[in-house]
């Protein structure tokens, strides 16, 4: 068991390497494992997830984000509203 290492905050987010990482949820019993969350690319993770999804180093290059990227990325297009029509 990780005990220790389930509640250490990671030094940087995974995809895009942001340093300011938040503490979204701890496991009911104690130190079994932690979600942290990137408030700057909104990557969600469990700590106790493989290590490409937790290790930046091993984090697929072609899903990584540069946080400087993200206000030009495409926009996902918005829901149209309801039709009139039934
Ligand atoms: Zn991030």
């Amino acid at each position: 068991m990780t005990a220790t290492t389930a509640d250490t905050v990671p030094a940087a987010c995974p995809r895009c390497r942001s340093g300011k990482i938040e503490v979204r949820s701890k496991s009911p019993v104690a130190g079994v494992w932690t979600v942290f969350g990137c408030p700057t690319c909104l990557y969600v993770w469990r700590s106790t997830e493989p290590e490409e999804n937790v290790n930046p180093d091993k984090y697929p290059v072609a899903f990584r984000l540069r946080p400087e990227d993200l206000p030009d990325l495409q926009v996902v297009p918005p829901i149209p509203a309801r039709g009139s029509s039934s």
